[in-house]
């Protein structure tokens, strides 16, 4: 495993419950938007955090920590993956993880394997669009196919988008809401310029309140649950 960084608590990643968060090195997106360069631009990662380091501490945590929140970098593209939430599950927390979506199969594993307590999924775009924001290579097929299998998951689930208003209009995030129409909860989140994968990206304004929340009142026709981060 990759493993990039270990934040050891969190009230927010997780929602509702107190959370450590282990970031993972690697992405297959390059997203100009990205906060977190660090696990994306290889000439950025620094030496790797063991496993047995992340169950020393975990172990540490019982009864204090609720949940490990895994996110990136995206975490479907290592090996491992499942036998690291095995062992964490094993010791007794519940799992989140982050994911942009392009390993659908990987998806289906761990549900089929009920290896997940929740999953996060971003959605970048409307998807004639990805190819443009996520700066790479990307199946839209594949990005629908996460977005079935999350909506036809038993478990909590939520998607999300972040806002830049250079990259998405307003009708390229209606274009997404009927992409995830019938969704239990959908995340805009606006974007808050503090470091970026592409630092032309840090001069990039959010949209206003007054935009989503107008945005948000459309989105409610189609999702049970829409939520401005
Ligand atoms: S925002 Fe997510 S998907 Fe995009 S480059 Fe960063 S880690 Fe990868």
């Amino acid at each position: 495993m990759k493993i990039g960084g270990l934040q050891r608590v969190s009230l927010i990643d997780y929602p509702g419950l107190i959370s450590a968060v282990v970031f993972l090195q690697g992405c297959n997106f390059k997203c100009s938007y990205c906060h977190n360069p660090e696990l994306v631009d290889p000439r950025l990662f620094q030496p790797c955090l063991r496993e047995n380091d992340i169950f020393d501490f975990l172990d540490t945590r019982k009864g204090k920590l609720d949940a490990v929140s895994i996110t990136g970098g995206e975490p479907t593209l290592q090996d491992k993956l499942p036998a690291f939430i095995k062992h964490i599950r094993k010791m007794g927390f519940a799992v989140k993880m982050d994911t942009n979506g392009s390993q659908p199969k990987v998806i289906r594993n761990l549900l089929a394997e009920k290896l997940l307590d929740f999953i996060a999924m971003d959605i970048k775009a409307p998807l004639e669009k990805y190819k443009d924001i996520v700066k790479a290579t990307v199946n839209p097929d594949s990005i629908k196919e996460s977005i079935n299998l999350i909506l036809k998951a038993k478990i909590p689930y939520e998607f999300r988008t972040t806002i830049v208003e250079s990259q998405l209009g307003e009708n390229d995030i209606l274009q997404i809401g009927k992409l995830i129409a019938g969704a239990d909860h959908y995340v805009l989140q606006n974007f808050v310029s503090t470091k970026t994968l592409d630092k032309k990206f840090l001069k990039e304004k959010p949209f206003s309140d007054e935009k989503l929340q107008k945005i948000k009142s459309h989105l409610e026709k189609q999702i049970t649950s829409v939520t401005i981060r």
